[in-house]
């Protein structure tokens, strides 16, 4: 069946995620629910409310068209997230922006011409598209036919993966057009990866080992870079990051890079009106952060 995903957001003019300028296309749904996640409004299918608290006047229009009077402008959160029917009008009203959609529908047609769009940037400066999410794995009838567009143009593609999908629909309609694949690895033991992700880490790291194989098997020129994110005292410590080292050198992984912890998801938590996460507020220290990539190294040096 092919589903259309809902896209949270398009990042034109990026210089992350990949070389050269490029548009970042973030899906709406990820089969994981990590506690760390820093695109929160990135896990849900569904289209979804934002509410930004130090955005809102006061002005009460929100409240005069919602029928179903779930808005309450005593509410901390503006909106009873249990009476609320989504129907939008609210953020039509919304002059300020306090209100936010995230979650809009788009052909895949409409978007592989959005992003051609760009094709003089990423041309000029070796860039290209890369898929992130959510997980934009979970869509890969979508997906396919965004990327036939794309590759007809010849334009670099990347994805960003937490690696939990059917292989063999990933490996037929997915990795033939890319160039280069961003792969999470958060946990070693299944049982933490299950604890702070929502699932087991099994089906990933097959994912990973077939991938591997396969790359060299089939002759694909798809880069493969594990990414491991650094949640302080979750994932940073020696015997997760040894575990993960072994894992990568079974599977046969040459390329792996630390993602710096990143807090900015969890003020998403709160307009989402979702619990708030106990998790720290603030980046990393640079010493801090240089300790844990020092041990990485190590422990790299001590398995590779
Ligand atoms: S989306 Fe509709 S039902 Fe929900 S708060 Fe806004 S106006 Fe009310
Ligand atoms: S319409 Fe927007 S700015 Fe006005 S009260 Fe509602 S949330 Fe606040």
């Amino acid at each position: 069946m092919n589903i259309t995903p809902l896209i949270v957001d398009i990042k034109r003019d990026s210089h992350e995620d990949g070389p050269g300028i490029r548009s970042v296309v973030f899906f709406k749904g990820c089969p994981l629910r990590c506690v760390f996640c820093h695109n929160p409004e990135s896990q849900e299918t569904w289209f979804e409310i934002a509410f930004s608290g130090k955005d809102c006047t006061f002005c009460g229009k929100c409240a005069e068209v919602c029928k179903s009077e779930a808005i309450d402008l005593a509410l901390k959160g503006r909106i009873d997230r249990d009476k609320c029917l989504y129907c939008g009008d609210c953020i039509k009203v919304c002059e300020s922006g306090a209100l936010m959609r995230i979650g809009e529908g788009y052909s895949a047609e409409a978007l592989t011409e959005l992003l051609l769009e760009d094709e003089a940037f990423y041309r000029s400066s070796g860039g290209g598209v890369t898929f992130s999410g959510g997980e934009c794995a979970s869509y890969p009838d979508y997906l396919e036919g965004v990327l036939k567009g794309l590759k007809k143009k010849d334009i670099h593609i990347a994805v960003e993966t937490a690696g939990y999908f059917d292989y063999e629909v990933f490996r037929k309609k997915i990795l033939p057009y890319l160039d280069l694949i961003y792969y999470d690895i958060k946990f070693a033991e299944p049982k933490q990866h299950r604890k702070y992700t929502g699932r087991s880490n099994e089906l990933i790291l097959a994912n990973l080992r077939q991938l591997m194989s396969d790359i060299d098997l089939i002759g694909s020129s798809a880069r493969v870079q594990v990414r491991v994110p650094l949640i302080p005292g979750i994932t940073t410590g020696r015997e997760n990051l040894t575990g993960i080292a072994g894992l990568l050198k079974k599977a046969g992984v040459e390329e792996v890079s630390l993602l710096p912890y990143n807090p900015l998801g969890l003020e998403m938590l709160t307009k989402l009106g979702r619990e708030p996460s106990t998790l720290p507020k603030a980046f990393m220290k640079p010493e801090d952060e240089k300790e844990v990539f020092r041990l990485f190294q190590d422990i790299l040096g001590e398995t590779y």
